[in-house]
């Protein structure tokens, strides 16, 4: 089963009564982290065995299920607090401050034809939430196959989780075997009898970081003397440049992922769990491995909606290996991999080589054989360019990969 979040704004001005709910909520909520915290209790249904009774009392009329909700809400900070607590870091209970509350499926309706949240306050009132609804939240909406999760409430906006069995991921005919790197992904498509390199490139990800870093730095000093004013300022920063390299990152991933869809391949990623970068804070940061693993969660969880397989493998000696000879280059290189027996490619696609052969070699990729040496004269495959995302036209590319002679 997937879960996809989406958000909704609301539109006009949230009900008041909507407003005393989650006024209501929250309290619920602290009073049942304050029981739960006394009586060393953590999950929802002992909170529930613990407290109900009380809080029934002391909130008559909030709807029942709701009340649940905030059990399960302040089982969750619970644990959190406690895990926070073994691992030495919590300082002082914990307290939710944001106005917000929670409701099951079964504890709201919604109009998924005109974008309207029926809520339930209590026996006999509802409020009527207005949701705005684009194009993106129609996917979600108009699917029969995406059933309803839970709903969140916020003063401004409402998240709702669809839920939906993904398809089964089709038996793939060829490989797309990818090495992820700062500014590009790189790496092999194989079919039976003939393969190309293959790169998808988003040098703007690394610049647009450095360049919103660069202002965070500068906002800093010139706002030194005032810090309240320097962290709102940089946390819009921050704001604007995670829309931006998000926005890229997306459209690499669609790109990439019609590709895969219509050639009928199995994607190869290299598994970037585990992986750390131990030098200087200034080479952390340039280095910083977020977009990277960002663009593979949103790779992931698309190719699991379109039933497109993927295969994620250790990277170790990836960089290093020659997949000729199996020998282990332990010096640095330059943009080519050499190596004494006569193999040289370029380095990132000698690592997608590399990935491909460690998923091969544990059978993941099926019957395909492949030999690296065939496609070493073939012209490079682009996936992806910056110049595909012009930002006046986002759709308005082709769904195929442009081959470049
Ligand atoms: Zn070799």
């Amino acid at each position: 089963m997937s879960v996809r979040s989406a958000v909704f704004y609301l539109d006009g001005q949230l009900a008041p009564e909507a407003r005393f709910l989650m006024e209501d909520f929250r309290l619920a909520t602290n009073g049942a982290i304050r029981a739960g915290l006394q009586a060393c209790v953590t999950s929802r249904n002992g909170l529930c065995k613990l407290a109900y009774k009380d809080f029934r009392e002391k909130h008559p009329n909030m709807y029942a299920q709701h009340l649940v909700s905030a059990f399960e809400v302040a089982a969750g900070i619970l644990k959190n607090h406690r895990r926070r607590l073994r691992t030495g870091w919590a300082v002082r209970p914990p307290y939710v401050k944001p106005l917000m509350m929670k409701a099951e499926n079964q504890a709201y309706k919604l109009d998924r034809k005109e974008g309207i949240v029926d809520l339930p306050i209590r026996a006999g009132l509802h409020v009527k939430l207005m949701l705005v609804v684009s194009r993106y939240h129609r996917r979600y909406l108009d699917d029969e196959a995406y059933s309803l999760g839970s709903l969140t409430l916020l003063p401004d906006k409402v998240i709702i989780a669809f839920r939906k069995t993904p398809p089964k991921p089709y038996a793939p005919v060829s490989v797309l075997s990818l090495d992820t790197n700062e500014r590009s992904l790189d790496g092999v498509f194989i079919e039976e009898g003939s393969g190309a390199p293959v790169i998808a490139q988003f040098p703007d990800v690394a610049i647009i970081q450095q360049r919103h870093h660069d202002r965070r730095r500068r906002l800093q000093k010139k706002k030194a003397n005032d810090r309240r004013t320097a962290r709102a300022l940089c946390k819009r920063e921050g704001q604007r440049e995670h829309n931006r390299v998000e926005y890229r990152l997306h459209q690499v991933a669609d790109k990439v992922l019609s590709f895969a869809k219509s050639h009928r391949s199995v994607i190869v990623l290299e598994d970037l769990t585990g992986i750390r970068h131990k030098k200087s804070r200034d080479m952390n940061r340039r280095l910083s491995l977020w977009p990277r693993r960002e663009l593979h969660r949103i790779i992931e969880y698309k190719a699991e909606d379109d039933g497109i397989p993927i295969i994620k493998v250790d990277p170790r000696y990836s960089s290093k290996k020659c997949p000729i000879c199996g020998s282990i280059q332990h010096s640095r290189m330059g943009t080519e991999f050499e190596c004494e027996c006569g193999w040289h490619m370029d380095r990132h696609i000698n690592a997608s080589i590399n990935l491909l052969q460690t998923a091969s070699s544990k059978g993941l990729v099926g019957g395909l054989r492949f030999d690296p040496g065939a496609f070493r004269h073939d012209a490079m495959m682009i996936l992806y360019e910056p110049a595909m995302a012009a930002r006046s036209e986002p759709n308005g590319m082709s769904e195929e990969g442009v081959v470049v002679p």
